[in-house]
């Protein structure tokens, strides 16, 4: 279908359907049945098999209408395209379509107290007892957990296998006794993680995803759209914030609770937008110290842009997009905010300790020092970027490994 018709069709079809008096979920349910929800999905699965180019165009024509989309926020977008990638049909058919009206939310328990960066070392343990996976461990650092349905989780299978080859993927319930959440307290005051402790949680053999073993290749799906995407921040239907009907004012709730975690990451990006007005302001843009230090914070800004948008137009055009481009993209988000941070500090000198309204940008400023080491940290740490960057990229030679053979003999980081 050409741009213009698919244009066509969907206002055609928003004219026939779209009505602000629904509630939100009677209206993502008319969007799903439609197969506007996610239409780069297949048609299999509510989708209509779309470019992702094909699908902007969708996306417009919804801004334009003030139209709410399907519900498809941070940890929900990371579990149904793994879903949809490794999935099995009754899987599929089971957890995307609560993913799309928003019925279920979910959350990404991967990382442990021993294992972050080297991820594979994860020590969650599932055994099958029963007919059924019982899972014992900690996992941390989780997103929303707090109020998360679901989660995808990884765990140790087989512990006399390599330590990648041991790990399977699953799909848990987190509504059940053997799951505690706890939340974590950041510098920044916002509180957008938790800890999770699993004692005897338990998860149906149907709920294992890719296969006893695969976890490890399922994870690097999960790990692709987590760096292709970990700059773009939730967005939801628009013009939501101008209009009235029932829908609107459930959205806004929706929106409330699952962007709350993510009210900071602005913060964490640096604010490279804040600069030049701060710099004018405080008249710190007449010093020619300040001003060399804006020049090179925007210039690499600006080339950043750049090769995000060469990158967008080759995934457009159809490329599919492998990890190191991502990884690329994610460390030049880190220098960038890094130096943002510095270029902040030298336009506002000791005042930007300062938090509160009443302080420098209204405690933007503050939040901005505490909030930026975040962004070298999430997704992937700066120096495990430069690794895949050196080794995939680079051709370098890989360093040696003191990881290899069963899991159970390896030296581990453990308590
Ligand atoms: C904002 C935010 C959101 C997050 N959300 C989630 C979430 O929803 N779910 C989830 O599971 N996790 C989440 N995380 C956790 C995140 O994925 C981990 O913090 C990250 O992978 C780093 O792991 P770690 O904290 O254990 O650090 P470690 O792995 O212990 O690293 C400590 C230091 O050692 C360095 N290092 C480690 N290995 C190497 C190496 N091989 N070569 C060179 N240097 C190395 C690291 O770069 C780092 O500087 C989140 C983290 C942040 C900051």
């Amino acid at each position: 279908m050409t741009h213009d018709e698919i244009r066509r069709e969907v206002g055609r079809w928003l004219d026939e359907n779209w009505s602000a008096d629904l509630s939100l979920l009677e209206w993502r349910n008319i969007l799903v049945d439609g197969g506007w929800a996610a239409p780069h999905w297949p048609e299999e699965y509510f989708g209509r098999g779309f470019t992702t180019e094909q699908a902007a165009v969708v996306k417009d024509v919804f801004e334009e209408r003030g139209a709410v989309e399907a519900a498809q926020i941070g940890p929900r977008r990371l579990a149904s395209e793994t879903i949809l990638a490794n999935g099995s049909d009754d899987q599929k058919q089971r957890y995307l379509r609560p993913i799309l009206t928003g019925e279920h939310t979910w959350c990404q328990l991967f990382s442990e107290p021993g294992s972050g960066s080297d991820l594979a070392a994860a020590s969650t343990r599932a055994e099958l007892i029963d007919g059924k996976w019982i899972l014992n461990g900690q996992k941390v650092w989780n997103t929303s957990a707090h109020h998360a349905d679901f989660g995808i989780l990884l765990a140790r299978t087989d512990w006399d296998l390599p330590k990648h080859q041991g790990l399977s993927y699953f799909l848990l319930d987190m509504h059940q006794p053997g799951v505690e959440v706890r939340p974590l307290k950041q510098m920044n005051g916002h509180q957008s993680f938790n800890e999770v402790f699993l004692a005897n949680a338990e998860v149906p053999a149907e709920d294992l995803i890719g296969g006893e073993g695969n976890g490890w290749a399922v994870a690097k799906t999960t790990l692709s759209f987590e760096r292709r995407s970990f700059t773009r921040r939730p967005t939801g239907g628009g013009t939501q914030g101008r209009k009235r009907g029932r829908v609107y004012e459930e959205f806004e709730a929706e929106l409330l609770i699952a962007t709350e975690p993510y009210t900071w990451y602005p913060q964490r990006e640096g604010r490279v937008d804040l600069v030049l007005q701060r710099a004018k302001e405080t008249d710190a843009i007449r010093d020619p110290a300040i001003r060399q230090e804006i020049a090179k914070l925007l210039s690499l800004s600006k080339g950043a842009a750049l090769v995000s948008a060469s990158a967008e137009a080759k995934r457009k055009a159809g490329t599919t997009e492998i990890i190191p481009a991502g990884s690329i993209r994610k460390l030049a988000a880190s220098v960038i905010a890094r130096q943002a941070a510095h270029v902040h500090t030298m336009i506002t000198g000791a005042d930007a300790m300062l938090s509160g309204s009443k302080s420098p940008g209204g405690g933007i400023i503050a939040e901005i020092l505490v909030s930026v080491p975040a962004i070298s940290i999430a997704g992937g740490t700066d120096e495990i970027q430069r690794n895949i960057i050196a080794e995939r990229i680079l051709g370098m030679p890989r360093g040696h490994r003191f990881d290899t053979g069963p899991f159970r003999d390896i030296r581990r980081n453990v308590s």
